[in-house]
């Protein structure tokens, strides 16, 4: 009994690592990085960064990035992806991954939004089969914790990166506070459980800010990371401050 519940603990500690990296990657590299470019990366460092978020999620960054787009293009309009206001938030938290299956359906969303990211060898050799990625990070979580230990830590970090991040796209444009004229919201419970994107309505309001605390209190755990890699030149940033996008500076939503 005890070492049944010794696998669950390291299982469950494990996953919390392991959604912790690819919540890490998916803040700092696929949307403030790729999508907004708020900050450069080095290329020894992007590499990383992508190898993580295939290893960690199996996402395509490029496909990742013309939705996200677009969901900034349409914000909560005809158009939107994954917009709550069109949708329903229970439709989107359910159904985050459908919508984003069938917003890629869409085969010029790629050359539309996303035309900067082009295929390159990684993405032919690996990269850009996304499960060859799924699987090889399950078998590493099963042969350094075990079988079993390593598929309930995969399972976990499954249900819970799905979780919250479809929450910062139902949630995050439903329930929260709007201290600026956008639909989306700020839930700092959900920054704190995705390195950041819970500040969802400062998000909007700034997209090309690297840092998404606006204001005393708030907490932003992504910017914490983006910090530590500047500080050792290993990223630049587009704006030391905080940009607010001219909708946000005139108060139009
Ligand atoms: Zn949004
Ligand atoms: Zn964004």
């Amino acid at each position: 009994m005890n070492s049944i519940l010794s696998s669950i603990l390291v299982a469950v500690i494990a996953a919390a690592v392991v959604t912790t990296v690819a919540n890490t990657c998916t803040t700092v590299y696929l949307h403030r990085g790729l999508s907004h470019r708020a900050l450069t990366l080095r290329p020894s460092v992007a590499w990383v960064f992508r190898a993580l978020i295939w290893l960690t999620t199996g996402i395509k960054p490029k496909e990742w990035v013309a939705v996200h787009r677009k969901h900034h293009a349409f914000t909560d309009s005809e158009g939107d992806p994954h917009s709550p206001v069109l949708l329903g938030w229970k439709r989107v938290q359910k159904g985050n991954v459908m919508l984003y299956r069938e917003a890629l359906a869409d085969k010029s969303i790629i050359d539309k939004y996303a035309r900067d990211l082009p295929d390159d060898k990684w993405d032919r050799m690996f990269f850009g089969h996304n499960k060859t990625g799924l699987v090889t990070g399950i078998i590493i979580l099963m042969v350094v914790l075990g079988p079993w230990t390593g598929l309930l830590a995969a399972f976990i970090h499954a249900n819970v990166y799905l979780a919250v991040n479809a929450g910062v796209n139902a949630l995050g444009h439903h329930f929260g506070r709007r201290p600026y004229a956008n639909q989306a919201t700020n839930l700092q419970w959900l920054a704190f459980l995705t390195m950041g994107e819970g500040l969802h309505n400062n998000h909007h309001a700034a997209p090309s800010s690297p840092r998404l605390s606006h204001k005393r209190g708030q907490i932003d755990p992504g910017w914490w990371v983006i910090s530590t890699l500047k500080t050792f030149r290993l990223a630049t940033l587009r704006f030391n401050d905080v940009r607010l996008s001219r909708a946000a500076r005139t108060g139009a939503a």
